[in-house]
């Protein structure tokens, strides 16, 4: 017997309705990274599809494809890493946007555009404080009229402006926002798509939301450490690791499911699961098996929750304990493990 990690379709659906009602009529964007941080892509992007969701971003090209595949041709899809003239090649082939991060891949996107004869799609990015990708703010007016020579000269489709902030601090984050109007007041008010937001200046700070806002965390429940509860954001996590029991012994239960399953052993000792007979201590974490409390009637097979939207506490919860995010932790679940929709 093994773990699985259940995944709550309609729980997703409900986040992303509440996402929608939060920041409209900004337009929002799903953030599929890390295999929609974990929840598995295809389902994922099949049930954002049914809720309407018209944009998606993913980190590379070969990502947005997939998304391609399942969301069809009415999808806009963003991937904002670009390594080589194939991804360039993917990309026009299957009509993703291409989030650009540096004046030289402005150069070497439309260079290559140029000579295949097809202009991409592309928005470019602005560093605004995180010092992380995006063209510098005194290399963008260079790098803005650079792209926007090779859109006359067919080879580009300068479309939208973007960069990330960190979302830690207001104050830094509104720097990063006056350096982004910045940035923007370049393309001497002709029409952008706009986006800068993620999920918590999405909810938080209307006046960051502009066009579009990229949302990942929330839409898979993923709340900040240290922030608004779930109730508050009116969010709550998709994703459930379960866990069945495999041998009841005197005084505890030994359930499938350790630490190479994604179970973080600095849990043990101070995180409750749930059990049939309601909340009971992970008193160990083993590399594939995990020790809990013993109650009454425990039965090989029961199901036990030990994180997520089912279990007493989710990924953010364990993540304050341990002094991370809620993503580390949700991420932390095997990809090996088998992902179970409901
Ligand atoms: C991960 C990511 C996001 C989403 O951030 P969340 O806090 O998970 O909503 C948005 N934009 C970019 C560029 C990202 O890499």
């Amino acid at each position: 017997m093994t773990p699985w990690y259940e995944v709550d379709l309609s729980a997703f659906a409900a986040n992303l309705r509440r996402i929608r009602e939060t920041v409209t009529p900004t337009a929002h964007l799903l953030v599929v990274k890390d295999d929609a941080y974990g929840h598995g892509l295809e389902p994922i992007v099949t049930a954002a599809v049914a809720e309407g969701v018209s944009w998606f971003g993913a980190f590379d090209v070969d990502t947005a494809v997939a998304v391609r595949d399942v969301a069809g041709p009415g999808a806009e899809i963003i991937a904002w890493t670009v390594v080589d003239d194939d991804d360039v090649d993917t990309a026009l082939a299957h009509d993703i946007v291409l989030g650009l991060g540096t004046h030289d891949l402005i150069g070497s996107v439309a260079a290559r555009c140029a000579a295949v004869g097809v202009a991409a799609r592309v928005h470019l990015k602005i560093d605004t404080g995180l010092h992380r990708n995006g063209v510098r703010p005194e290399d963008w007016a260079a790098a803005v009229s650079d792209a926007l020579r090779a859109e006359r000269a067919g080879a580009l489709h300068v479309e939208g402006v973007w960069s990330h902030i960190a979302e830690a601090s207001d104050a830094d984050d509104d720097a990063a926002r006056e350096a982004f109007v910045r940035g923007v007041d370049a393309f001497d008010g002709r029409r952008m798509v706009r986006h800068l937001a993620a999920s918590a200046a999405s909810f938080a700070r209307p006046e960051f939301r502009f066009d579009l806002v990229r949302v990942g965390a929330y839409a898979y429940g993923i709340r900040p450490s240290g922030g608004p509860s779930d109730a508050h954001l009116g969010i709550r996590p998709i994703g459930t690791l379960v866990a069945p029991v495999v041998a009841v012994h005197d005084g505890v239960v030994e359930i499938a499911g350790g630490g190479l399953d994604g179970i973080d052993s600095r849990l043990a000792g101070r995180w409750d699961v749930g059990t049939p007979a309601g909340a009971r201590r992970l008193r160990e974490v083993g590399a594939v098996t995990s020790a809990v409390s013993h109650w009454p009637g425990a039965a090989v097979g029961d199901e036990v929750t030990v994180l997520g939207g089912r279990a007493p506490g989710s990924a953010t919860d364990a993540a304050e304990r341990l002094g991370t995010i809620g993503e580390e932790v949700a991420l932390r679940v095997s990809p090996r493990l088998q992902r179970r929709y409901r």
